[in-house]
C-alpha cells in the first residue's frame, strides 16, 4: 500500500483580491483552502488563516471564480483584424471592408480560441447557415447558438420567417445533450420589420427557444425611433430599406419613442429576450426591462472602442436586472476572453464593487444561457481553472 506524499495532506490557502464561489455575493479579499484536490473552505482570508494555521499560504492575487461565460459574441468574425473606430466608420471600414473574412473558417477559429480559455459557455450570434452547421457539430462548445434574422420589409417577413423556421427545425434535431443549443436573434429593432420581429418572437416563445436582440447600442438608435431620421437612417445601405422608417416599425416615430419602448409595446419583451448592449437607454427603458424580467448583456470594451457610450451598470443593477458580460466580436472587442472585459470594466466603473462584475460574468452569463455553474465550496473538486490570472 502506498501512502500519498505528506505534501498532499498539507492544506493550501490561496488568497485573491476577489473571490466569487458561484453563490452569494463573494469576498474581497477572498481565500480558498484546498486539501488534495478538494475544496475544504472558502471565505475571508484572515479567518481561514486562523482556522487552518498549518496551511501553506499562496498569494495568487486577481480573481478566483468559476470560469466566466462569454454571453455575447460573433465567432464567425474571429478572422477579422480588431480596430477601434467610431461606430459609423467601423461599420464600413471594418465590418464591410473585411466581409470576405466572415464565415466558417473564422467561426471555427473562434471556437478553437474559446476552447483554449477557461470559459463556462458562449452565447454566439450566427449569421449564416453554413456557420451554424459547423458550430453545431463542435463537441466542445456549450451554450447557445443564436441564428440571426434580418429583414426590414414587412411584406417579406412571412417568407423570411418560413425559411428560418425550416432551418431551425432541422438544426434542433441535431442538438445533443451537453452540446450547444439553438436560439434565435432578430438582429436589432430597426433592421427587422415589426412583422418579422413578432413572428420570430412568438415562435421562439412558443418553442422555448432563447433569444438575443442588440438594442440601444449607439445614440443614433433612440434618435431613429424618435425622429425616423439621423445617422442610422442616412447611412443605411440601399436597397435593403423601405421608403420610410415608419414602414419598418409599423408606426410613426415620435418623441419619447425608444427602441425599448417599441419592443415592449410590440409584445417582444414579454417573451423575455436577452437584450445586448443597452447603452443608450432612459430610466423608463430600464424600468420596462426590469418589469419584463429580461436579462441584459454588456460588452464594455466593444462599446468604448466604437464610441457608443457606457452601459449604465448601476442603474440596471439598482432596478434588479440580471446583467451578464460578453466580448462582442474580435473586430470590436479585441479578444474572446471575457476576463479581459471584467478587467476593463473594473477600470471603467471604479466605484462599482468588483464582486458584482465577477458575479455578472459567471452567474449572470449562466442565467442568460441557462447553463449550470460549478460551485467552489467545501467538498467540491478544485480546479486550477478557477484562478483567473493569465
Ligand atoms: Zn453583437
Amino acid at each position: 500500500m502506498t501512502l500519498p506524499a505528506p505534501d498532499s495532506f498539507t492544506p493550501r490557502l490561496l488568497i485573491c483580491d476577489v473571490l466569487y464561489t458561484g453563490m452569494g455575493s463573494g469576498h474581497a479579499p477572498g481565500g480558498v483552502v484546498i486539501v488534495g484536490d478538494t475544496v475544504a473552505a472558502t471565505g475571508n482570508p484572515a479567518q481561514l488563516r486562523a482556522s487552518y494555521p498549518q496551511a501553506h499560504v499562496e498569494q495568487v492575487g486577481g480573481i478566483i471564480a468559476p470560469p466566466p461565460v462569454n454571453a455575447h459574441t460573433h465567432l464567425d468574425m474571429s478572422a477579422y483584424a480588431f480596430q477601434a473606430l467610431p461606430y459609423f466608420r467601423w461599420l464600413p471600414e471594418v465590418v464591410i471592408a473585411q466581409r470576405e473574412l466572415r464565415g466558417v473558417a473564422g467561426g471555427l477559429a473562434g471556437a478553437d480560441q474559446l476552447s483554449r480559455l477557461p470559459v463556462g459557455g458562449v452565447g454566439d450570434i450566427v449569421w449564416s447557415p453554413e456557420v451554424m452547421d459547423a458550430l453545431l457539430a463542435r463537441e466542445d462548445l456549450r451554450g447557445v447558438l443564436y441564428f440571426e434574422v434580418l429583414g426590414t420589409f414587412p411584406g417579406k417577413a412571412d417568407a423570411v420567417f418560413a425559411t428560418m423556421r425550416e432551418r431551425v427545425e432541422t438544426w434542433r434535431k441535431l442538438e445533443r445533450p451537453g452540446g450547444p443549443r439553438i436560439g434565435l436573434t432578430p438582429h436589432t429593432p430597426y433592421t427587422v420589420s415589426h412583422r418579422l420581429m413578432k413572428l420570430v418572437t412568438d415562435y421562439a416563445a412558443g418553442e422555448g427557444l432563447p433569444m438575443q436582440i442588440h438594442v440601444a447600442e449607439h445614440p443614433s438608435e433612440p434618435e431613429l425611433f424618435a425622429t425616423g431620421d439621423g445617422p442610422l437612417w442616412t447611412n443605411r445601405l440601399q436597397p435593403f430599406w423601405p421608403e420610410t422608417f415608419a414602414e419598418v416599425i409599423g408606426r410613426t416615430p415620435e418623441p419619447g419613442l425608444t427602441p425599448v419602448r417599441y419592443l415592449d409595446e410590440l409584445g417582444v419583451l414579454a417573451a423575455k429576450p436577452t437584450l445586448i448592449h443597452m447603452v443608450n437607454v432612459t430610466a423608463d427603458d430600464i424600468a420596462r426591462v426590469a418589469r419584463a424580467g429580461c436579462a441584459v448583456v454588456s460588452c464594455p470594451r466593444s462599446n468604448i472602442h466604437l464610441e457608443c457610450g457606457t452601459f449604465p451598470w448601476t442603474a440596471f443593477a439598482a432596478a434588479g436586472v440580471e446583467i451578464a458580460l460578453g466580448t462582442d466580436s474580435i473586430a470590436s472587442g479585441q479578444t474572446l476572453d471575457v476576463r479581459d472585459d471584467v478587467a476593463f470594466a473594473r477600470r471603467l466603473y471604479p466605484q462599482l464593487d468588483p464582486r458584482l462584475l465577477v458575479r455578472a460574468a459567471v452567474k449572470g452569463g449562466g442565467r442568460v444561457l441557462d447553463l449550470p455553474i460549478p460551485f467552489i465550496r467545501r467538498g467540491e473538486a478544485w480546479s486550477d481553472r478557477y484562478v483567473w490570472s493569465d
